[in-house]
């Protein structure tokens, strides 16, 4: 980044910051990944400049046909990828695209089910401050304190009692399979659309690791940037029924201007979820959850739910005696990014919370392995042992770092 680095070294300076702290520093951020260099091209592409409002063939500006190629490839390999005949890929964000299927769904007022934001539901499914519980009528529905699995009687019972005209299912925070099928049969003894919010799985349901909503879901909606690998965004995925309310409701709706460069930076990163090494990646993020989950088990840490389906775990910190909060700072200082979670039946506030939250999407990314996840459990158990030795951290960091340079992420890279 020559030109970046003569025109604006303050932030050539913070670019190659961040470019060390993901290279040296084990992540653990179960939302987070490492896009590939192509990914990367393409969204730091001319196409940046472009206004395209509208969709490809009726766009509101001239000069648009071939932001409308990188539009069409983007939509055709969603499509292929997800096994459903429409895609809208303007989103910028997974809660723009909450924010579509609920306006093209239900109108101001209207009652709406969606995962308590405390049992690992998003606040776009309801949360008091965001759009979602501003303008509709929540109800939301939770774990059981046994199993911690969502409680699918609670769901029935709730849905039949209130009869929402919206069933909201997914989560950032919960490490089971999620039964779609049965929220589709509830939203149907009800009157309610399902929309299934995909954002964390998308990359496993592509690939057939996790069941899939799209038979079930009036509208799927995902984010573009987790286990999907690909640029950060926002995409949902529906039927021809369901298409027309869609397109309207993003934009004009909710949107102005497409980002055509990250949308192009999506059909990238789809072509690459169409390969069969995505797959293979995807197996090995399942592979390492499971020995990260059982080595995190043999230290001594609880799991909420007792161990993951899927691509993340919660640990539930309050046997080590230790607060979520605490524990991901001094993670931090050990060159180990986590964050912070609440369990279900938190007795901390969010600020505080009793857990981590810890995915292997990232670190799968970059080459390590079952042997690595070993590793990891083992630097946890000893930075719990120690949280505030700064002595024990900066061992830990330089171990940490060592371990990194053999994965590297993106070699010779600079700002
Ligand atoms: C991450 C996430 C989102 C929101 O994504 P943003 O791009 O941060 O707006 C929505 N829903 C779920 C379930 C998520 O995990």
């Amino acid at each position: 980044m020559t030109n970046l680095r003569k025109s604006d070294p303050e932030i050539a300076d913070a670019i190659q910051n961040e470019i060390n702290r993901q290279e040296f520093g084990v992540e653990l951020i179960a939302s987070e990944n490492n896009v590939t260099p192509a990914v990367l091209e393409a969204m730091g592409s001319v196409m940046t400049n472009k206004y395209a409002e509208g969709y490809p063939g009726r766009r509101y500006y001239g000069g648009c046909e071939f932001v409308d190629d990188a539009e069409r490839l983007a939509r055709n390999r969603a499509k292929e990828l997800f096994g459903c005949t429409r895609a809208n890929v303007q989103p910028h964000s997974g809660t723009q695209a909450n924010m579509a299927a609920f306006f093209a769904l239900c109108d101001p007022g209207d009652t709406v089910m969606g995962l308590s934001l405390a049992h690992g539901g998003h606040l776009s499914h309801g949360h008091p401050l965001n759009f979602s519980g501003r303008f509709f009528n929540i109800i939301p529905y939770e774990v059981d304190p046994e199993h911690h699995r969502i409680d699918m009687d609670q769901v029935r019972d709730l849905a039949k009692k209130h009869t929402p005209k919206m069933i909201m299912v997914g989560a950032s925070a919960y490490p089971r399979t999620i039964d779609f099928k049965t929220f589709g049969e509830i939203a149907d003894e009800v009157g309610a659309k399902l929309v299934a919010d995909i954002a964390h799985i998308a990359g496993l349901v592509a690939v057939g690791l996790h069941p899939s909503p799209i038979p079930y879901a009036a509208y799927t909606t995902t984010t573009t940037h987790k286990t999907l690998r690909g640029p950060r965004g926002g995409m949902i995925l529906t039927d021809k029924k369901h298409y027309k309310a869609l397109q309207t409701n993003v934009f004009p709706g909710i949107q102005g201007g497409p980002l055509m460069h990250v949308i192009a930076a999506k059909a990238v990163a789809f072509r690459e979820a169409l390969q069969p090494e995505f797959k293979t990646y995807q197996e090995q993020v399942l592979a390492n959850a499971q020995a990260l989950s059982a080595a995190f088990l043999a230290q001594g840490f609880d799991l909420v739910s007792g161990g993951t389906d899927n691509h993340l775990m919660l640990v539930d910190l309050r046997p080590k005696k230790l607060k979520g909060q605490q524990f991901e700072d001094s993670l931090h200082r050990a060159g180990i990014t986590v964050n912070k979670n609440a369990i279900p039946f938190d007795p901390e506030p969010p600020m505080v919370a009793s857990g981590v939250r810890v995915g292997t999407p990232a670190v799968t990314t970059r080459g390590f392995k079952e042997p690595e996840m070993k590793q990891i459990a083992d630097w946890f158990a000893r930075v719990a042992e120690a949280p505030d030795c700064e002595e024990t951290a900066a061992k830990i960091k330089a171990e940490v770092e060592e371990l990194c340079r053999k994965f590297p992420l993106y070699p010779g890279m600079e700002a």
